[in-house]
């Protein structure tokens, strides 16, 4: 194994008994109580959620509650099986969760931190379990994880320890009445088989299944890849610091440089010499000694296709959530009511607002938010900039390499999205973040990219993965096999890589 080369298998252990807990290298967090992960979502509460702040008058104690209703009930469509909690926090016209004031948690200045939802005391750690262990990380919906600001997540082992005992907890709490017996019941009465783990085999692609043995082969060449990016980008990085130079723009071609595009680029290759070991009836395990080739595109212009399938995806995780997030009355609506005569002016008006948005974004390539002005995102794509600088590039490597070690991308933790398909989906976040940043420039008359327009992105970005990756895999399914195609997006990289001179 090469010096910078990480065993995904050797990595930190919680010391729990019966528990191997794998945190990721070098990724930080600490809350700064910046207050902005509570806003955009209703938060889910189970019964014992809601059992532990039901009994306080929160109207008679602060004004901005007087009179409000802070909580919505979804009670019997959650036996029902429609509704994912039977509890919900109602959330103010502007998306914010009722409880934050004075960007501080209510709930948790007046009770104290054990009393809030779970949801909100384990966020943004996730934790993903497997047939090797459980892998941790954090979502980057909170200013803090995009900006890597805090203690290691290595050394806060006890507290992840448990707050994935507590997410164990929540995830039991959150079964229908009867639900959990009932199952046990069944596993022991032998009506049921004990279920194996959903990582036992793993789609690379919608047609292919590996092991997990074979699938952590080619993740581990992946992830060897980008950390070592990564770290020569940290020696770098510290280096201009110590000699009090600015950090330098980044160096190199998207073909023969290192830098994030080239990464996207080596990784997409990896992935499908995996697969290419895998149907040919080869040895997953030569994924290991694999130099993956770049070969710059016959043709460089993207496809219309590829081009809407790419701003689909910008309009997933930028403009979608506006909508959503402006209009509370629909955000809170029961499916079934969207269908009754009562609301169905609501309703519509609703819709129309999906749909001119959606086509404004997706038809028109619009950037499609107050935020960006009206910027052609054709443009934006194609628009030379300065080259992205090292802290920018560490940030997009950072990312990447946190979404594969955690395990976030893909299968139970992704909808049941294949490898490949979660893979792809990472890539677009990338671009649509640059996207995101480019239009922003345009839009202020800049001539470089501002990484503050990133880390915005980003935490805009990351709310989305994460809702996506809880819709039912039947909704998945279209996504999924949309994403589903070898070198997606490779055209649009070569396009922004060489818009950035890269
Ligand atoms: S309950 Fe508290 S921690 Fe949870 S979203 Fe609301 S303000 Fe934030």
């Amino acid at each position: 194994m090469e010096p910078n080369e990480v065993d995904v298998n050797k990595a930190t252990s919680a010391g729990h008994p019966g528990l191997k807990l794998l945190i990721p290298e070098d990724i930080r967090y600490n809350c700064q109580g910046c207050g902005r992960c509570c806003s955009g979502w209703s938060v889910g509460l189970t019964e014992e959620d809601y059992g532990r702040v039901k009994g306080t008058d929160w109207q008679s104690l602060h004004p901005e509650l007087a009179g409000k209703e802070i909580f919505f009930h979804r009670e019997k469509e959650f036996a029902e099986g429609t509704a994912a909690y039977p509890h919900y926090t109602k959330p103010r016209d502007d998306g914010s969760c009722p409880f934050l004031i004075n960007n501080l948690c209510f709930i948790h200045s007046t009770l104290g931190e054990y009393e809030k939802p779970i949801t909100c005391r384990v966020f943004p750690y996730s934790f993903v379990e497997t047939p090797t262990g459980v892998y941790t990380g954090v979502v980057y919906n909170s200013m803090a994880s995009v900006r890597n600001i805090g203690e290691p997540l290595s050394a806060q082992r006890e507290k992840l320890t448990e707050y994935f005992n507590l997410s164990i907890q929540h995830k039991n709490a959150s079964m229908r009445p009867g639900e959990l017996d009932a199952q046990i019941k069944a596993v022991q009465d032998g009506s049921m088989v004990a279920p194996v783990s959903p990582f036992d085999k793993v789609k690379i692609t919608p047609a292919c299944e590996l092991t997990w043995e074979e699938y952590l082969l080619i993740e581990d060449r992946m992830i060897s890849l980008v950390l070592s990016r990564l770290r020569n980008l940290d020696i770098k990085t510290s280096a201009e610091v110590l000699e009090g130079r600015p950090h330098v723009q980044n160096e190199g071609t998207a073909g023969s440089g290192a830098n994030i595009f080239n990464t996207l680029l080596q990784c997409g290759e990896i992935l499908m010499q995996g697969r290419k070991l895998k149907v040919s009836g080869g040895n997953v395990a030569d994924i290991a000694s694999f130099e993956p080739e770049i070969k710059i595109p016959a043709e460089p212009q993207a496809s219309g296709t590829e081009l809407m399938t790419l701003r689909m995806l910008y309009y997933r995780f930028f403009v979608y959530p506006t909508v959503r997030t402006s209009d509370t009355s629909l955000w809170q609506m029961q499916r079934k009511r969207a269908f009754e005569p009562k609301v169905a002016i609501t309703v519509a008006k609703a819709f129309s607002k999906y749909i001119g948005s959606g086509l404004n974004t997706i038809l028109m390539a619009k950037a499609g938010l107050p935020l960006l002005g009206n910027v052609s995102l054709n443009t934006a794509l194609s628009k030379d900039f300065a080259p992205i600088d090292d802290e920018t590039d560490k940030l997009f490597h950072r990312w990447l390499y946190l979404k594969l070690f955690s395990k976030s991308y893909f299968g139970p933790a992704a909808a049941g999205f294949s490898v490949l398909s979660g893979f792809n989906c990472l890539t677009a976040s990338i671009l649509s973040v640059l996207l995101f940043a480019k239009a922003a420039a345009i839009n202020k008359k800049a001539e470089a990219i501002a990484i503050a327009d990133i880390y915005e992105a980003y935490w805009r970005l990351d709310r989305e993965l994460l809702t996506m990756g809880q819709t039912p895999e039947q909704e998945s399914k279209f996504y999924n096999s949309g994403l589903s195609s070898p070198r997606l997006f490779n055209k649009s990289i070569w396009t922004m890589a060489g818009s950035l001179k890269l």
